[in-house]
């Protein structure tokens, strides 16, 4: 199974992720999410470091096919940026396994948890982008990021900013600049649900890279996205 672990708070794992990790013999995933799961009599943890996902995916199926109950973790949803996809990569690469029960159950990401805290900032057509060049050319994020502005889509972005690349979050929001107008709202909510929970919204003028680092994830909202009150919204039409 690949369970998703939600964006940090016990009450937003669902009763189903629960149940299955209590089924557990063998808990697989990156350091910080097996870190969450309580350690019990029977279940062996086993963290791996954050870039061994096929590595990771293939020891899954290798247990699994011992007759061993395992779960990989994922913050957020399994689908989104994360193990469900290396999963089925590990699979493609051994048809010999293609009989593995697999269990996708997903977890609440860390964009829907972060647009509920601020409003609705999701209300109407969006995207998501993942940020980080690790798997696709930078140029790629930038042609993604113009056709997602230039479509009047709003946008969550992942992995907006990690030490490993520091710069790359600038010219993110160089591209904006020249796609967007000075006012459009966006919001950096960092470490949505958990006790180091921070959210900020400005306008895209007044934002700087140095509002987003890898616990956040950055929500750009469309032409029509405004503040009421505390909140931020994106109304559900556009006049035609
Ligand atoms: N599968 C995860 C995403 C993994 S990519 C999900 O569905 O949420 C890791 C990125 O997710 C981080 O760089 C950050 O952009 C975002 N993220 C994960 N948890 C978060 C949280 N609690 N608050 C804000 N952003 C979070």
């Amino acid at each position: 199974m690949v369970a998703g672990l939600g964006p940090g708070d016990e009450a937003l794992v669902t009763p189903e992720v629960t149940a299955a990790l209590a089924q557990a013999t063998d808990v697989i995933g990156y350091i910080p999410y097996v870190a969450r799961v309580a350690p019990r009599p029977g279940l062996t943890l086993h963290p791996t470091d954050n870039r061994a996902e096929l590595d990771r995916a293939q020891h899954a199926l290798d247990l699994a096919a011992t007759g061993a109950r395992v779960v990989i973790v994922s913050s957020g949803d399994p689908g989104v940026f994360a193990m469900a996809s290396a999963l089925f990569e590990a699979l493609e690469a051994r048809p010999d396994r293609n009989d593995t029960e697999i269990r996708i159950l997903p977890g609440i990401t860390a964009m829907l948890a972060a647009a509920a805290r601020a409003g609705a900032p999701l209300g109407h057509d969006f995207c998501a982008i993942n940020l980080s060049d690790n798997l696709k050319p930078f140029a790629e994020v930038e042609r993604r990021l113009r056709h997602a502005a230039r479509g009047g889509f709003a946008m969550a972005f992942y992995n907006p900013r990690s030490k490993s690349r520091p710069h790359q979050f600038g010219q993110v929001l160089e591209i904006l600049r020249q796609e967007c107008e000075p006012a459009r709202l966006i919001l950096f909510a960092r470490a949505v649900s958990t006790p180091e929970e921070q959210l900020i919204c400005v306008p895209l003028c007044e934002a700087r890279d140095s509002m987003a680092d890898m616990r956040t994830v950055v929500i750009v909202g469309n032409e029509a996205t405004r503040r009421v009150g505390r909140w931020i919204y994106t109304p559900r039409s556009v006049a035609p």
